[in-house]
């Protein structure tokens, strides 16, 4: 469909200071929903409960590409982890 989701975690790019905010996945429903911290997060018409969802973000400054782990706890989002680069040369 080439749709997806989006949570919001603010990160500085560590190679460059950039500034990323908006995390994409495919992993859930991809219905262009912008989901906050303490966003109750949905998939199939079920709100998740306790997930870690695949996300991935790219530093528009540098090109750098992210991935990373958005954290579902209690019924809602709380943050982006596991953070990390993958080069692309
Ligand atoms: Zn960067």
């Amino acid at each position: 469909m080439g749709f997806y989701d989006e949570f919001l975690y603010e990160f500085t790019c560590p190679e460059c200071g950039g500034e990323l905010r908006w995390w994409q996945t495919k992993a859930l429903d991809c219905g262009l929903e912008r989901y906050e911290p303490g966003d109750p997060v949905h998939c199939e018409g079920l709100v998740l409960e306790r997930a870690k969802v695949h996300v991935y973000e790219h530093c528009s400054n540098c090109k750098t590409w992210y991935d990373a782990y958005a954290v579902i706890e209690d019924g809602r989002f709380v943050r982006v982890e596991d953070i990390a680069a993958e080069r692309l040369d």
